[in-house]
């Protein structure tokens, strides 16, 4: 079984999916750092590629040995700590915007996700990655709350991450393939006035409803 959770940046995913897995007994995937890993391995320029080249950014992120679990490994380096940083986080989304990266992510995706029970958090997990996901859930929460909590998470000036999310909203939300939106049939929970134990409480209630 797969679970999608999906969402902007600063709903509380990756806490609620972390947590959800564990409490579940499920694997984890995080597909946002493979993005960011895709991000990391063009801003290290070798070989030197440019943000918005699709086709070599696409034979980039083909190349590209990435786990993406609880820590995250490229080509067997530990990056868990080195693509949480603002610039990764810029460039992430500007390579996601790449229909080629995107191709190559999502075949990884789910050739991860082939086998067992998963908690998989993105931005299209439930609408293009895993369309036929046993439960799929769209975190929400108010725009400066989630830059709060971004703030609180990695040190900060809650100003400055609201503008840099506001871009990366935009830009998520705008781009041509694969823009995040809630597939048809996720359930939108809106976080704002919830705490990460709360969230997963009432993820595991959809589950135990679904009867799996
Ligand atoms: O979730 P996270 O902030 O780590 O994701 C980094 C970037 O990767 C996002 O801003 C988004 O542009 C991109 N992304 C995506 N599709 C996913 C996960 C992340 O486009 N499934």
């Amino acid at each position: 079984m797969v679970i999608a959770i999906d969402g902007p940046a600063g709903a509380g995913k990756s806490t609620v999916a972390r947590a959800l897995a564990r409490r579940l007994g499920f694997s984890y995937l995080d597909s946002g750092a493979m993005y960011r890993c895709v991000a990391l391995a063009v801003l290290r320029g070798d070989p030197a590629v440019a943000l918005d080249d699709d086709q070599a950014l696409g034979r980039l992120a083909g190349g590209l040995v990435i786990e993406a679990g609880e820590r995250v490994l490229l080509g067997g380096e530990d990056v868990t700590e080195a693509i949480r940083a603002p610039e990764v986080s810029e460039a992430a989304s500007r390579v996601a915007a790449s229909p080629s990266v995107r191709e190559a992510m999502v075949a990884m995706q789910r050739a991860d996700m082939a086998d067992g029970n998963w908690v998989a958090e993105g931005r299209d997990i439930g609408t293009v990655v895993a369309p036929d996901a046993g439960l799929k859930v769209y975190l929400t929460a108010d725009a400066g709350e989630r830059a709060r909590r971004r703030a609180a998470e990695l040190g900060g000036d809650a100003g400055v991450v609201l503008a840099e999310q506001t871009l990366r909203d935009a830009r998520d939300t705008s781009r041509e393939h694969s823009p995040l939106r809630p597939a048809d049939d996720a359930v939108q929970l809106d976080t704002t006035e919830l705490d990460a134990e709360q969230v997963v409480d009432r993820i595991v209630g959809m589950v135990d409803s679904r009867g799996s």
